[in-house]
């Protein structure tokens, strides 16, 4: 019996050596892959960085890894990033924001009128973020009125009912009308707002801004979390840290960590007069190094830079002791403890799992 098997195994591996299918068939292992859509920290802009943004990809080795794509925040430019990995805006299964700030949704609306006009055949995209969030300050954000009126700048100047005149089957209410708005009651549990197949994706409340949410695939080869701009709940020192305790429990047994940060060199001791309110909300380098470690994460992927690499200003805010490097994010980060791989985000940074040797 096991002759046979062994000869079976020969002949199965000799078949599929000359018949590309087969050999696809017989090696096809899942795969994850993370890539940085966009690094820009903040709404400044810097050496054409795209805005803020995530896309997480999982399949097989058949499929390029592509079997689902995900994409997480849209920043300015998250659709010229997609085309550089070859992704169009139909290709992607669902947006998720974390929280309605500009630089993490001014890609929506293209990526949406580009579906709409391009793209409109395909099943509805799906939108996924938090309920509308009352603020204490007497506002409220809401990512379902931002979905709602994506295009409406389009509509009142008139071109959504030029390119439908041109092409009736375009929906008629424009981009907004391919997607599906899934909204959740952002909770400092867990809770799962979106799965496919082998794919779940979870989401927990984090303090930034009303509404902020982080989230964290799960996928049968590994886990990544996408923390946005969480920074921790008690909004000023004293305290442990600036990271965000929910974020740190979503992150345990991830694989992967993504996480906006910020320089200790704009805290405000560094002479940058960066307001202390904005700094202390976002998470530091430092900080997230340590989170990292404690979390048992393997990579670390820094993205949102504040300030930009190489960069001696940000926005109008300059830094005293000039420009910071890859280098000093680095050291920022293993003076947190953390001993693991890191990524101090460019465009298009990625990360794949499981990792290839
Ligand atoms: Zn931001």
């Amino acid at each position: 019996m096991k002759r046979v098997m062994i000869r079976l195994l020969f002949v199965l591996s000799f078949v599929s050596s000359f018949v590309p299918g087969l050999s696809a068939l017989a090696q096809a292992a899942p795969c994850m892959v993370v890539t940085l859509t966009g690094t820009q920290g903040g709404p400044s802009s810097f050496r054409g960085l795209a805005g803020s943004g995530t896309m997480v990809r999982y399949g097989d080795d058949s499929n390029d890894c592509r079997g689902v794509v995900l994409q997480f925040d849209a920043g300015r430019g998250t659709s010229m990033r997609l085309s550089q990995v070859g992704v169009t805006p139909g290709q992607v299964d669902a947006v998720f924001i974390t929280h309605v700030h500009s630089d993490h949704v001014d890609g929506l609306a293209d990526l949406l009128q580009l579906r709409w006009m391009q793209e409109y055949k395909l099943p509805k995209i799906d939108v996924v973020c938090s309920a509308d969030a009352a603020a204490g300050a007497g506002f409220v954000m809401s990512c379902a009125k931002l979905v709602a009126h994506t295009a409406d700048a389009y509509i009142q100047s008139g071109e959504i009912a030029q390119r439908r005149a041109e092409d009736k089957a375009r929906p008629v209410g424009g981009p907004a009308d391919l997607v599906n708005v899934r909204t959740f009651a952002s909770t400092d549990a867990p809770q799962v707002v979106w799965s496919s197949g082998d794919v779940r994706v979870t989401a927990v409340r984090s303090a930034h801004v009303a509404g902020h949410a982080s989230y964290r695939v799960d996928t049968p080869v590994g886990s990544v979390v996408i923390g946005g701009d969480a920074g921790n709940d008690t909004p000023a020192p004293p305290r442990a840290s600036s990271t965000s305790a929910q974020v740190e429990a979503l992150a345990r047994g991830a694989q992967v960590i993504v996480h906006s940060a910020i320089h200790p060199v704009m805290g405000p001791d560094g002479g940058t007069g960066f307001p202390a309110p904005i700094y202390h909300r976002q998470s530091t380098a430092t900080d997230l190094g340590a989170m990292a470690q404690r979390s048992g994460a393997q990579h670390l992927m820094l993205t949102h830079l504040i300030p930009p690499l190489e960069a001696d200003r940000q926005g109008p805010y300059r830094l005293p002791k000039g420009a910071i490097t890859a280098a000093d994010y680095e050291t920022a980060v293993r003076a947190g403890g953390f001993a693991g791989g890191l990524t101090v985000g460019g465009d298009l940074s990625s990360v794949r799992l499981p990792v290839r040797r």
